[in-house]
């Protein structure tokens, strides 16, 4: 097969890896970056033309859209779609994942366990909202944050309407959500492919610090999944429609709460952490599905 790497620097760790298990497997490799791709629509049918190249010939591609070219990104992998090749990450599936409320609303309609959550225009003079997601401390998230930027803890409900006012006033939107204090600061983070969980890492968080992003400085161990981990994280994964993803939970009194699901999810941290080589397994959900018959819709 010939399997392209959609993604903007080849030098990337997660690109670097996926090539390697291309090449290993016995496929051709190239990395393409989706910002340069023209999409062409005309009678004869969507194409895509890569530097002045029509890109006739891929059997598979793997998206790795960074947050900021999502839209970009999407309409690429939805044109390689048309065009009938293979994407294990739906282009629909990435717009979900990037959208932090939309992604809760389809977490909670599948009754998957996840931290009290409210999102409210705050048009009223009275708005109780927060009694929905119980007493201070607060966590407030602006629905465009990533790398744990955006993510602010609240101690009181007094200086949690001053932070919501401060954010209104800017017109930047915001979810409240339940603090999750039992995490310790700690989230554990599941590579889901194919209906199963390939590896799994428990991220801390610096001294004093309730945000374990690796981006902030948090550490990166390997964890054993405990049953309701691994089948919050599968059915998470599934209802996203994403057959591969990075879940986000924290561990609580509750049992495992998700905070979000990636469809990018990086393969630094979690390979080192757990020394699974999950390029590979990637590359076998490829070949797995590609082995299937062919895909019939036409539509999108
Ligand atoms: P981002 O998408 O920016 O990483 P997250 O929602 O994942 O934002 O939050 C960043 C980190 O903050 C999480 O990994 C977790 O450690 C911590 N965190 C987020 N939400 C909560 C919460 N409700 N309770 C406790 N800790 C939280
Ligand atoms: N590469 C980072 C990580 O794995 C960010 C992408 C993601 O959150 O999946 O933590």
């Amino acid at each position: 097969m010939k399997i392209a790497v959609l993604s903007r620097n080849p030098r990337l760790y997660s690109t670097r890896r996926l090539v390697e298990a291309i090449v290993q497997k016995g496929h051709e490799a190239l990395v393409i970056d989706h910002m340069k791709c023209d999409i062409i629509m005309d009678e004869k049918g969507p194409s895509i033309y890569y530097e002045g190249q029509k890109l006739n010939d891929l059997d598979a591609v793997i998206p790795r859209i960074g947050a900021s070219v999502t839209f970009y990104g999407t309409a690429v992998v939805r044109q390689f779609e048309m065009m009938d090749v293979f994407s294990p990450v739906s282009s629909i599936a990435i717009t979900r994942s990037r959208d932090k409320l939309r992604s809760l609303q389809i977490l909670s309609r599948h009754g998957i366990g996840m931290p009290n959550t409210a999102f409210t225009n705050f048009n009223k003079k009275e708005n109780n909202v927060l009694k929905h997601i119980g007493k201070a401390p607060v966590v407030i998230k602006l629905l465009e944050g990533t790398q744990g930027l955006g993510v602010v803890l609240a101690e009181t409900e007094k200086a949690a309407t001053s932070v919501i006012e401060a954010f209104e006033s800017l017109k930047t939107r915001v979810i409240l959500q339940e603090f999750i204090e039992e995490a310790g600061g700690a989230d554990i983070r599941a590579f889901v492919v194919d209906g199963e969980v390939v590896g799994a890492m428990k991220r801390q968080g610096k001294e004093g610090e309730f945000r374990s992003n690796l981006h902030r400085g948090g550490e990166a161990n390997v964890i054993k999944l405990s049953r309701a981990e691994k089948s919050t994280a599968l059915k998470a994964a599934k209802s996203m429609g994403l057959a591969v993803a990075g879940v986000d939970m924290l561990q609580s009194k509750k049992g495992p709460l998700v905070l979000e699901v990636n469809s990018s999810p990086g393969l630094e941290g979690i390979e080192q952490a757990t020394k699974v080589d999950i390029a590979a397994k990637i590359i076998e959900f490829i070949e797995k599905s590609k082995k299937k018959t062919k895909r019939s819709s036409k539509s999108n």
